[in-house]
């Protein structure tokens, strides 16, 4: 049986002091939780959470990462020095980064990569906009993203990569995919993994949904069976919301 993983992203929220104070909010209210529960600061946040978690069962994820090792990338931030700093996850193609960074499936799944090679795990996020639903192309749209951003990766590394199923039209607008749509996605997107793979790889790979997820819609997505966890944006940045998600797994 998967695990339910919750990973909170935090996207660019919280200084120093609100950092300190979130993961000290987290921890106390996740001591007994069977679920994998993972935060994703922003990098200036990712020392003193990594320094406030030692000891802590919660997992420390960045939202992002560069494609190249070392040198003269100004702003960029290596697998390295996430994993020197003590991530053992990255997000990679968040809608965000995609819309406002033009990342593509391509970059995504080099991006996926980069972080495998370097030892830490992925959070590859797909998902369909509002006007590809509307069309009725989100099973086309899902298979073509499911396909680029795994493309190359060997099964052993699917197997250990987490999904992220978010709609794109769901992300921070109080919108949730219905428990049937969530499910419908998730079913697809393990169907097509078995087709590149097989069945067993499929079975084993978590697939989170994210979209608006909260504490009083988090039981009934958790409870489909192809929905393995949750990212989580906006309930993310309260303790008593995030630690009433994972509550829920
Ligand atoms: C996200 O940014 O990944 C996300 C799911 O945000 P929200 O929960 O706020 O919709």
């Amino acid at each position: 049986m998967r695990k339910k993983i919750i990973a909170g992203n935090w996207k660019m929220n919280n200084d120093i002091a609100q950092t300190t104070a979130l993961i000290n909010g987290i921890t106390a209210q996740v001591a007994s939780t069977n679920a994998e529960v993972i935060v994703c600061p922003p990098f200036t946040s990712l020392f003193t959470a990594a320094q406030l978690l030692a000891g802590s069962s919660v997992k420390l994820g960045a939202q992002d990462v560069s494609l190249h090792d070392s040198g003269a990338y100004t702003g960029e931030i290596s697998v390295a020095m996430l994993k020197s700093v003590g991530c053992a996850y990255v997000i990679v193609g968040h809608s965000e980064r995609r819309q406002y960074h033009a990342e593509t499936n391509e970059i995504v799944n080099l991006k996926a990569k980069k972080v495998l090679a370097g030892g830490l795990l992925p959070i590859i996020c797909i998902g369909e906009t509002l006007e590809e639903r509307e069309k009725g192309i989100t099973d086309r749209v899902l298979t073509t993203q499911t396909k680029g951003v795994l493309a190359g990766l060997p099964a052993s590394d699917v197997e250990r990569s987490i999904v992220a199923y978010e709609p794109v039209w769901a992300i921070g607008t109080g919108k949730t995919a219905t428990k049937e749509q969530a499910e419908d996605a998730h079913r697809l997107i393990r169907s097509v993994i078995a087709s590149l793979y097989s069945s067993e790889t499929a079975e084993k790979v978590i697939i989170q949904y994210g979209g608006s997820v909260k504490p009083d819609n988090a039981k009934e997505l958790l409870s489909q069976p192809n929905i393995d966890g949750a990212l989580v944006g906006g309930a993310c940045l309260k303790a008593d919301s995030f630690a009433g998600i994972i509550n829920a797994a």
